[in-house]
Formats: C-alpha cells, structure tokens, sequence
C-alpha cells in the first residue's frame, strides 16, 4: 500500500503552533465544565472522507469494492484532516493512541443483507433501493444469516483480508493501525422497515396494526441479534440504540405507538440505559417523547436550521450536551454570506449559556466546498465567544 510518510504541515510553522494553542486552550476549558468558546469538531468516523475524495478524484465505485483502497483513503483522509486548519483539531501530529478504520459499506450494511438492490456511483456513497415487499411476502420473509447472510458475508470477507493484511502489523506517521471495525450494523428497524416494505410501512400503521407491530418487532429482532454477534465481547449488552433514521417521518402518535415500545423492551436487562440519540435530518416532535423516556446524555448531528435547537435545549434541559451541524444543504450549496448567517443566528447568547454545546461537520461527502469549512469554522471562533463582553458587535 503507498501511503504518505509525513505530514505535508510543519508542526512547528508559526501559524500551525498558533492554531494548535488555541486549539488546546479552548478544548481545555470546554473540559473543565468552563468553555471559552463553543468548538467546531471533526468527527473520525470511518465514512468521512468525501473532501479527500474530492482532492483525489477518488470514484467511489473502486472505494467500496477494493478492501486495499478502503484503507488506503481513511488513513489519508485522517492525515489530510490533521492538515486543513478549518475544526479544532491539532493539526501535524497524528492521533494520541492509533488511527481509527475499519470496513466501510455503510449505509448498505442491513439492505444489502437482505438483497436490496445496491448502487455503487461514482461520487458518492452507496445507495439502496426498497423492495416494496408486499405484507404476506414480510411476514413469510426468511430473515438472513447474522453470519454471513447476503452483504454481510462481503462485509466479513472485507474485515478478515483487512485484519489479516493490516491489523498490528502496519504503522502510519508513527501510530499503529490496530482494531480494524468490522463495520456491522444497521440504521435502525424503522429504517429497514423503509428498505423492505417501502413508505407502505406507514399506512399498515393505520391499515392493519397487527402487521405493523409484528413486522418491526421481527426486524428489531433481527437488527438486535446481527448488532450483538459482532460488537466486542465488552459491548455484547450494551444498550440498543435510539438512532433511527427514518423515524423523522412519524408523529409523536405513531413513534410512541410502534416504536417506543420495542425501544423501551429492548433496553430492560442492559448493563445501561442508553445515552446517545444520534437524529440528523428533521424530527422535533420527537425530542420531548424520547427524552421523557430515557436519560439522555448526548444528541448527535441536530441539523440546523432543519431542527428548532433552542427548542430542544429547553426540552431537554440544561444537562444534556447539544452536538450541532449546519445542513448539507447550506454548506454544500451556499454561499460564504449564507454559512457565516446560519452560524450567527443558531449561536445565539442563550443557546451559548444554556448547557453543553459544540458545532460538527457531517459526513463531508464530495462537493463539500473547503472554503465554506473556511468559513464556518472562522464564524464559529466569531460568534461562539462564550463570556460576558462578547467582541462580536
Ligand atoms: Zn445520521
């Protein structure tokens, strides 16, 4: 594998030694419970490499389909994050313990299994159509093998080559590539409801309960038992997540109806409750039925402005930390005028002192322009003063 021996910025150039200080001051001050300034941060997850597809013409066809390659991209796209200074994130210097990758077919992982027609493009990410499976054809639906059935038998292939060429064995800018994800899981039942019997889902809610209580049940089983088998032996019991990615689309009626209930059944006997609802998209009648419900700590990638934030601080209170993202839509398609105004109207003074609160980048797929990154990060350092005399005007 040809990979990049060195960082292409020095960590010791004025500039990058700034950034980094300022870096460190506010991360240690959001830490102490005392944040100077709300934080724009990168996430390392695996699928967030759609800049660095763009620096390199990457065709994301050969991405999904050459374990090799996989690698290759998330070790380069982590280095090339490490080099752009538009989150804070410490740049030239390789991460503390070691480099974060794994297989990456999401969003693909649960469709493919069940033989949902995949599309692999070339700019972006897979893609899946629904079945549009009819009722008899769901209930008689022969649920496939959490070990190797349909796409997970690819996915298992991808980790074991992968574990077997790479893991403890090689070593990037100093740190070693060890834990390689096996990249299981599923977006949710709900979601994999939409996969297989398409938005008919929604009217059997109001047509014929029965189905659709026993429908979800068994994907939710199903979703429970693929997600337990391949989570390490520590997180065999942890508990079952909230995230659900179509769940937007319900009212708070049929969301408490069909799906809390499997939610809250699912999670009794865990060695904790749930903490982290990640909801991006739209959505806000949900926020007051599901922190009635669980004890959340973390929401995750609330989109702004498709998502009330202020709203939701109050109804979720003081405790919870608020992690926020500007809409694609915004960031992809907007102007610099547009970034700076969606960043100043959401970090308003009371959302700033209302509780916890930090800004991410989504996925950063391809088209991402870099200088509205640019620009929402210098825009967050603006408005995201946190204290009395604030120097925005
Ligand atoms: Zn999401």
């Amino acid at each position: 594998m040809n990979l990049s021996s060195a960082f292409t910025v020095d960590p010791d150039a004025p500039a990058i030694r700034r950034h980094n200080a300022q870096v460190k001051a506010a991360q240690e001050a959001f830490d102490a419970g005392r944040p100077t300034r709300v934080l724009f941060k990168c996430s390392e997850w695996v699928g967030q490499h759609g800049f660095y597809a763009d620096e390199i013409g990457l065709d994301y066809r050969e991405y999904y389909t050459n374990p090799d390659l996989m690698l290759q991209v998330q070790l380069e796209a982590a280095r090339r994050r490490r080099e752009i200074p538009v989150h804070d994130m410490i740049l030239g210097a390789p991460p503390r313990e070691s480099w974060s990758t794994g297989v990456d077919l999401w969003p693909a992982v649960a469709p493919g299994a069940f033989n949902c027609e995949l599309m692999y493009r070339r700019e972006t990410v897979i893609a899946n159509r629904s079945r549009h499976l009819s009722r008899e054809e769901c209930d008689a639906l022969v649920m496939p093998s959490i070990e190797d059935g349909g796409f997970v038998g690819t996915i298992r292939c991808f980790h074991e080559y992968l574990v077997n060429q790479y893991q403890d064995k090689l070593v990037y800018l100093g740190k070693p590539v060890d834990r390689i994800q096996n990249g299981m899981g599923t977006s949710g039942f709900f979601s994999l409801a939409l996969d297989l019997r398409g938005e008919e889902i929604m009217s059997d809610m109001y047509e014929d309960e029965a189905f659709a209580h026993r429908f979800l049940r068994k994907l939710a089983d199903w979703s429970d038992a693929l997600t337990r088998r391949w989570a390490a032996p520590a997180d065999r019991n942890a508990p079952f997540p909230l995230t659900d990615h179509g769940i937007d689309m319900l009212s708070p009626a049929m969301y408490e109806k069909f799906i809390l209930p499997i939610l809250l059944e699912k999670n009794r006997g865990r060695t904790d409750e749930p903490h982290l609802f990640h909801h991006c998209g739209r959505g806000q009648q949900l926020f007051p039925i599901v922190s009635r419900h669980f004890k959340l700590k973390t929401l995750h990638a609330l989109t702004y402005p498709l998502l009330d934030i202020e709203r939701i601080r109050r109804e979720v209170g003081p405790d919870v930390h608020l992690i926020v993202l500007i809409s694609d839509g915004i960031l992809n398609l907007g102007t610099a005028a547009d970034v700076r105004s969606a960043v100043k109207s959401l970090l308003t003074d009371s959302l700033k002192r209302s509780g916890p609160l930090t800004l991410i980048s989504g996925d950063l797929l391809p088209g991402t322009k870099m200088d509205n990154l640019h620009v929402l990060y210098e825009s967050v350092k603006e408005f995201g003063a946190i204290g009395s005399f604030s120097a925005t005007p």
